[in-house]
């Protein structure tokens, strides 16, 4: 991509109404763009991110065996009314109503729409177990919608409905959820630390929220430090193989780590007192078995091996993908700028010509750009008449992993500058070594 060519609307004043830095910096580098109050719109590069992150969680939910589909972001209020949280959701639900009067609503969130789909779709234990999952926009009226993206009113999540027969059924995909998340988060170049949460009025062990260690985090947690040396790694797992997945869950969840709703002081004073933390976090997902709330309420059944009708164990697991984009930057930043994690950067490498229209230059530019592309990489392309020191400010702004600056005297020689943004190194080489470099 060509730089002179992109929309790249990079601010260069702090916007004052961003109160922390992961929103002062989507604003800045032109990713994000309000239009209400946590509203927004996901310019170029922000868009880039997101979908990149959308990717990474496609293809771990899939890994684990989930099935994608897509639901509508407008529901009827019929279901809402059969579950009976069109009264109890209050003022966080958008309430529409379309032209012939019928009450609709901005989903929040999809139980009642999934459950509906299955009672129509599966009658028999034998088409279970069943993990369907989506990644769709929800609005929810925040009484304070702020910090950018990460309290939106409208923000995008990836949600999963798992269906068994058993309980024992729905605590393997509790646990297989955990897993996959692990390793969602860990490509994200994040730790997400799972954590032992409320299960609200219905009650309940099960459900865990992850969550990004940040001092702008909305939630207090507690946790024996030796939960933040844990780390998921590449093994192999297999997610249908029930005592590996609870393996995983054990090793990473008997630790001390819970939210301010679960805390419990006296079971917290038996970690040993130079491990116990107290610290912020940034809720980043939730896994959540909740049994036969819906389909009963819904009458969500199958028919077991007994031919009797039961209804189906639920459980619902949602990760916050565009809060996660805030939270990446929250966890990832200096004071130049962002830092990409390679998995999610907007562009692999921007390029930098430090003189544009010398005929050496933009050649070796142009030649470097073709062959990264070559390698199914996306270089951003830094064409622009400016001042060396205008576009490394925006290469440092927009955060990419890699900067390759081909100045006249450099090439001359046929070598061209390899800075890596995190450690701030930089190193002369020819282009073919630069190129091998980052490729
Ligand atoms: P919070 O406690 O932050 O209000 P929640 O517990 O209400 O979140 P869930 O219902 O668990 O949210 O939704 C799953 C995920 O969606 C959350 O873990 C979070 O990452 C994300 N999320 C929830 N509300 C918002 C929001 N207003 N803006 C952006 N992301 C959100
Ligand atoms: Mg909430
Ligand atoms: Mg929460
Ligand atoms: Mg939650």
């Amino acid at each position: 991509m060509r730089l002179s060519r992109y929309f790249l609307p990079v601010l260069k004043e702090t916007p004052s109404e961003a109160q922390i830095v992961s929103h002062r910096l989507m604003l800045r580098a032109g990713m994000i763009r309000q239009a209400a109050a946590g509203i927004y719109s996901w310019l170029p590069l922000g868009y880039r991110v997101l979908r990149n992150i959308e990717r990474i969680v496609h293809e771990e939910q899939q890994r684990a065996g989930h099935i994608p589909m897509l639901m509508p972001t407008l529901q009827p209020a019929e279901l809402w009314q059969e579950s009976g949280r069109y009264d109890d959701y209050g003022k966080e639900m958008l309430r529409i109503s379309d032209r012939h009067g019928r009450d609709m609503l901005y989903g929040p969130t999809n139980e009642e729409m999934i459950t509906d789909i299955f009672r129509s779709g599966v009658s028999s234990y034998r088409e279970l177990p069943l993990t369907l999952y989506h990644i769709q926009w929800k609005f929810r009226d925040e009484v304070r919608p702020r910090f950018g993206v990460m309290r939106g009113r409208e923000f995008l999540m990836k949600d999963g409905y798992t269906f068994d027969t058993t309980k024992e059924g729905a605590l393997h995909a509790y646990n297989r959820h955990l897993v996959s998340y692990l390793r969602t988060y860990e490509r994200l170049g994040l730790k997400a630390i799972p954590m032992r949460a409320d299960g609200g009025p219905i009650g309940g062990d099960y459900t865990h929220e992850f969550l990004v260690l940040a001092e702008t985090g909305e939630s207090e947690v507690f946790y024996d430090s030796e939960v933040t040396d844990l780390t998921f790694g590449d093994r192999v797992i297999d997610y249908d193989d029930v005592d590996q997945c609870a393996a995983v869950l054990e090793e990473f969840t008997t630790r001390y780590a819970r939210t301010d709703e679960t805390h419990d002081e006296a079971i917290f004073a038996e970690v040993p007192e130079d491990r116990r933390r107290s610290a912020r976090g940034i809720e980043v997902g939730q896994i959540f078995y909740f049994g036969t709330k819906y389909s009963d309420a819904m009458g969500a059944t199958v028919t077991n091996a007994d031919g009797q009708a039961v209804p189906v164990h639920m459980g619902s697991h949602g990760i916050g993908v565009s809060r996660l984009v805030g939270a990446i930057i929250e966890a990832s930043h200096d004071d130049k700028g962002i830092v990409w994690p390679e998995g999610v950067t907007p562009f692999h490498v921007g390029i930098v010509n430090l003189r544009q229209g010398d005929a050496a230059c933009d050649t070796a530019c142009e030649g470097i750009e073709a062959a990264l592309e070559a390698h199914g990489l996306d270089p951003l392309y830094d064409d622009r008449e400016e001042r060396a020191g205008a576009k490394f400010a925006t290469m440092d702004l927009i955060g990419l992993p890699w900067r390759l600056t081909v100045g006249p005297r450099g090439i001359a020689n046929g070598l061209v500058e390899l800075t890596n943004r995190r450690t701030g190194e930089s190193e002369e080489m020819s282009v073919e070594d630069a190129v091998a470099r980052v490729a």
